[in-house]
């Protein structure tokens, strides 16, 4: 269903660009089935930035008027919303990121009813049925996942914590921010107190009546948790170096060197050939690396591994540093690796684009200290989309839904 190039992510587009405007408004809601269109399905390519949220937005306000598209437009800002948010408080990673640890290490501990409804014998058939399509697939639909998180939840009682793991580990967009907290909006620790109950009828009105479960729990007392420490304010300076010889590293997060650069131009090597932005640094090389199984102790389907890996070739492909410089596809994501790249390619600098808070954030930084200790800077370059957006998104969702409209005129939308 989903072909791992930047030319499939501009099909897609394409195709749903007339569906973007009222028609989404009316129907996003509805899970049809596998032959959706009334939503775009583009979201395993904006995670990994083979598609930006930028031209996604402009093509649809090419296409429709801002209040007729806005529904479509204000979801994309979902997904930008998360990001800040947990950037703003990244001890919720990390507490999810223990805990998921915990119930690992000690595989017993995981119950029976964890590995039914793992492996479609939950009983309950939209549940059974919604596995094997997250399995095959890589993709459920917004409502399912809403639902699904629900009765994981409420009417399983499993731990939220697993079910977060299970989709991390086989959605095609899975991502730390949406994931994390989307999971944690459904069992009321997002908004304190605020649950998502799932219901039968609700489910059967936008199945088109494919499922009516019954059984399903009828209350939702919110899950608790210990108080959060303070946010800390989004981090999106960069402290730019642009001396010498530098490489390019793209990774999982950020996968489009060409619309980096249009955020930086500097990182352009046609720019830097005019000589515009330059200043005394070349991008000589380019690599991209990944490793998708950093998401859970439990690794990440085949699926998973597979297009990321597809995309990591498309990346390169597109990533050349100058025509006859074919960009390189790492083999690992061990320090050593990247070190071996940069001693073989005589840099002095890497230039990484910015990861969010999750896995990737976490291997960048220890890779950080890696070629500091040898000598090489490390520089990470942040998205003009989310070094505008990210500072706003400390609040609730409908506080940040307010500065879309400025958002998009900053960046000439
Ligand atoms: C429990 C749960 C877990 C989720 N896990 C993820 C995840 O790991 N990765 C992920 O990208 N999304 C996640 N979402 C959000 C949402 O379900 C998907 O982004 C959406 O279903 C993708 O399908 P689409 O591209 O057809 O969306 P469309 O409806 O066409 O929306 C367009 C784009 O907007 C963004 N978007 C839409 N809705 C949301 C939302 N509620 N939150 C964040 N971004 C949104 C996505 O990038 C999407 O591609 C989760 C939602 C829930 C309830």
């Amino acid at each position: 269903m989903f072909t791992p190039t930047r030319a499939a992510a501009l099909d897609a587009l394409e195709l749903f660009l007339p569906h973007a405007g009222r028609d989404y408004a009316r129907d996003r809601n509805h899970d049809t089935g596998l032959e959706r269109t009334n939503v775009s399905r583009l979201s395993p390519y904006l995670r990994h930035r083979l598609l930006t949220e930028h031209e996604v937005v402009a093509a649809v306000l090419a296409r429709h008027r801002l209040p007729d598209c806005e529904k479509f437009v204000q979801e994309v800002f979902w997904r930008t919303y998360w990001k800040g948010w947990l950037e703003q408080n990244p001890e919720v990673w990390h507490r999810y990121r223990r805990e998921v640890g915990e119930f690992w290490l000690d595989t017993d501990a995981v119950s029976s009813d964890y590995r039914h409804a793992v492996t479609g014998r939950s009983g309950i058939d939209a549940m059974d049925a919604w596995v094997s399509e997250l399995v095959i697939t890589g993709y459920l639909h917004n409502h399912t996942r809403m639902w699904f998180a629900s009765i994981w939840i409420f009417t399983l009682r499993l731990p939220w914590q697993l079910g977060a793991d299970f989709f991390y580990r086989h959605l095609l967009d899975g991502d730390a921010a949406s994931n994390t907290l989307s999971w944690r909006w459904v069992a009321g620790l997002q908004t304190a107190g605020k649950t998502y109950l799932a219901t039968a009828e609700n489910i059967s009105r936008y199945t088109d009546g494919r499922f009516a479960p019954t059984g399903l729990a009828t209350s939702d007392r919110a899950l608790v948790e210990d108080p959060l420490p303070p946010r800390s304010a989004a981090s999106v300076a960069d402290p730019i170096t642009r001396v010498g010889r530098i490489g390019l590293l793209l990774h999982e997060e950020d996968l489009d060197a060409a619309s980096l650069g249009h955020d930086h131009p500097w990182l352009t090597p046609e720019l830097q050939a005019f000589g515009t932005g330059h200043s005394g640094g070349e991008v000589v090389a380019t690599a991209a690396f990944a490793d998708p199984a950093d998401r859970s102790p439990a690794s990440v389907s085949d699926a998973v591994h597979s297009f990321t890996a597809g995309a990591l070739e498309d990346a390169a492909s597109r990533g050349r540093s100058s025509p006859s410089r074919p960009a390189t596809v790492l083999p690992d994501t061990l320090d050593s690796t990247v070190l071996r790249w940069a001693e073989s390619e005589r840099l002095d600098a890497v230039v990484v684009p910015a990861a969010p808070v999750g896995p990737v954030q976490e291997r960048l930084a220890a890779l950080g200290n890696a070629l500091a200790s040898e000598g090489l800077t490390m520089t990470t370059v942040t998205r003009r989309w989310d070094a505008l957006a990210w500072p706003h998104a400390s609040r609730g969702f409908f506080a940040f839904r307010e500065r879309i409209p400025d958002l998009l005129n900053q960046q000439g939308l």
